[in-house]
């Protein structure tokens, strides 16, 4: 067990990185208020902070490797992943990759989706730790992290850059995967 309790985000990255982000209303359908993390790449200094910021949370949780949730998922994971010297793996939506797979249907607010991951990349005793830039419900999450179980993987923890935190996404993943930290940087 692996206790990161002590690990507490540097709050003057916090600042920088909630004052980045642009809010577009009503994209891409009426009611969302679409969170735009393109400011937050084209920075580079920014980002370098963020990757390390996540790496350091991977590191204190014991992750043996990373999962990034497509598509803006893989754009923090892979440099999450070279940080560390991890293997990363991604997480895509239905169709996309070839050979065996795990996968896993999650309910949207109308309809479903799946997730896929690639079985060879998932081995019992991995701790996998799953990045993604927004946490809205928890659902796409939740669907890789069963995935990740389902083969025999442990979920190390969760990060993502913002949580919006009136949907409690962050309390569905820690009711489901206790032993997980979820990592929010930004809480919104
Ligand atoms: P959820 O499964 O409800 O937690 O939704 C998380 C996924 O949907 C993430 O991959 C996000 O990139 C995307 N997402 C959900 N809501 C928003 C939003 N308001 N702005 C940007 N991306 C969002």
């Amino acid at each position: 067990m692996f206790d990161d309790r002590s690990y507490s985000v540097d709050p003057d990255l916090q600042k920088t990185l909630a004052e980045a982000f642009d809010d577009h209303i009503d994209f891409p359908k009426p009611g969302i208020v679409f969170k735009d993390i393109c400011p937050v790449l084209a920075n580079a200094e920014l980002m370098r902070r963020l990757v390390v910021e996540t790496a350091a949370q991977a590191k204190a949780c014991g992750a043996t490797k990373i999962i990034g949730i497509e598509s803006r998922g893989f754009l923090l994971g892979v440099p999450t992943a070279l940080e560390l010297a991890l293997p990363f793996v991604p997480a895509r939506k239905k169709g996309k990759l070839p050979g065996e797979l795990l996968r896993q249907t999650y309910a949207l607010e109308y309809g479903e989706d799946t997730v896929e991951i690639q079985r060879r990349a998932v081995n019992s005793g991995d701790r996998f730790f799953v990045v993604d830039d927004l946490i809205a419900t928890g659902g796409t999450a939740e669907a890789t992290a069963l995935c990740l179980q389902q083969a025999g993987a442990e979920v190390a923890g969760f990060s993502f850059l913002l949580e919006l935190g009136f949907l409690s996404g962050a309390e569905k993943l820690s009711g489901a995967f206790p032993r997980a930290p979820v990592h929010s940087i930004v809480t919104v």
